[in-house]
């Protein structure tokens, strides 16, 4: 069936970031046609609470929906439940697995990544789980019962989210981070101490630096052997070890990539009508110009406001700073801007052994900050610093890590 209307917006990847871009579009006074291409069989919907909530049962796979049935259909968004086998950019198309060929004024590219899995042997037993999608959430959430034997691969956000649920539903825990530290990819590393801490506390047993080799059944379970030969005897294991952006279509459309497809600060990839934005993209820092990729909430959420207006023939420049948190326990982790473009660092110490560590480049101006602490006791500090990061306050040192300023008084610092 050949459906080739080139008037249409068309957005491929119908997650966070593609339901954001198709909801933008129309508030953004677009009035023609809108299709959302994806393969997941639900509609747009947020991730975080997949590894917390809908694990401890707080909430339903509906109540993490971005756009309802209803709502689709209010703001007139064409389906479809298909993945997408081609572009041709030239002709202005692309090619569903369906058959159907798809004309677009403005091509979204909003596909994410995909989780990447243990290639050691035994690495595809089905008692070996990964988490991104509703379906895998609820595949774990069956196997989570007090008294059952999760191991958790890798001491990243997904891992540790997924542990310290775990723990709360009254399961025994073991967490196998590669590296020597928790959290390595993204948060520095005396939060990472907190975190582990707080994580051994609540009875997680957590093993650094250590290296799977193998699953095997057992003759209740399954047991991970690792390269030092000893062994972690489990129900489940859950892999959380990452996620790879899939740019094999944007490579044979043509787009320039690396570690991501390669967009400018407009999201616009190095062809003609084509954006992409959300995990997929590498875009320019707005603090430093370097490329960047985000596997965040706020970046699918912000860049799916920017591409849109794009799309429709806008000029918008993608101006966010980078923001991330993660819960665990009742803990919450937060960092905001850039600390790796830190020339130096002020950390400020927060109610109850909470922590706000500052970055700032040569001239003493914010570049990021990464706090922790109890999420009740912390959220407006983590708010007031998040606001003096996007300001991009300047401030000394001894002044921000001195207990008797108040953070609101620096607003005024602004640059
Ligand atoms: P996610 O979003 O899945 O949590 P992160 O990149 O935040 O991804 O964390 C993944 C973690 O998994 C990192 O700390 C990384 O060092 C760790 N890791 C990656 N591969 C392995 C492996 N084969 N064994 C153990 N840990 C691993």
């Amino acid at each position: 069936m050949q459906t080739l209307d080139s008037t249409s917006m068309v957005i491929v990847g119908a997650g966070h970031c593609g339901g954001r871009a198709a909801q933008a579009l129309r508030s953004t006074g677009w009035a023609g046609s809108i299709h959302l291409v994806g393969d997941e069989p639900h509609h747009p919907y947020e991730r975080p609470p997949l590894s917390k909530e809908l694990l401890t049962g707080s909430k339903t796979a509906e109540a993490c929906a971005l756009l309802t049935t209803d709502a689709m259909a209010d703001l007139h968004i064409t389906r479809h439940v298909a993945r997408v086998t081609g572009i041709d950019a030239a002709a202005r198309s692309i090619r569903l697995s369906d058959g159907q060929v798809l004309g677009y004024q403005s091509l979204l590219l909003a596909t994410g990544g995909k989780v990447r899995t243990l290639t050691i042997p035994g690495g595809d037993l089905p008692e070996v789980l990964t988490l991104r999608g509703l379906g895998d959430a609820a595949a774990l959430a069956t196997r989570l019962a007090p008294g059952q034997r999760l191991l958790v691969v890798g001491g990243g956000f997904i891992g540790l989210e997924v542990a310290a649920s775990a723990r709360k539903l009254g399961c025994e825990v073991t967490v196998v981070e590669g590296a020597p530290r928790l959290m390595g990819r993204a948060v520095p590393e005396p939060v990472a101490e907190l975190a582990l801490a707080l994580h051994r506390n609540q009875g997680v047993r957590v093993l650094l630096g250590a290296s799977p080799e193998r699953i095997e059944r057992t003759a209740d379970g399954v047991r991970m052997t690792l390269s030092d030969g000893s062994f972690i005897d489990a129900d489940t294991v859950l892999t959380g070890i990452g996620i790879a952006p899939d740019l094999a279509l944007a490579q044979s459309a043509g787009l320039a990539v690396a570690r991501g497809v390669l967009v400018n600060a407009q999201l616009q990839t190095s062809q003609p009508g084509i954006f992409a934005a959300g995990d997929l993209v590498e875009f320019p820092s707005v603090l430093s110009g370097q490329p960047l990729r985000q596997e965040t909430w706020h970046n699918a959420e912000t860049q799916a406001a920017v591409a849109a207006q794009n799309m429709l023939g806008g000029d918008a420049a993608y101006a966010s700073l980078p923001w991330f948190w993660s819960d665990q326990y009742d803990h919450q982790l937060q960092v905001m801007g850039e600390p790796a473009l830190a020339a130096s660092s002020a950390t400020r110490a927060l109610d109850d052994g909470g922590m706000l560590i500052f970055y700032l480049d040569t001239a003493h101006r914010l570049v990021g900050a990464c706090g922790w602490g109890q999420s009740s006791r912390i959220a407006k500090e983590l708010k007031l610093a998040r606001t003096l990061v996007e300001r991009r306050v300047t401030a000394a040192p001894d002044v921000l890590v001195d207990p008797a300023t108040k953070l609101k008084a620096l607003l005024s610092h602004a640059a």
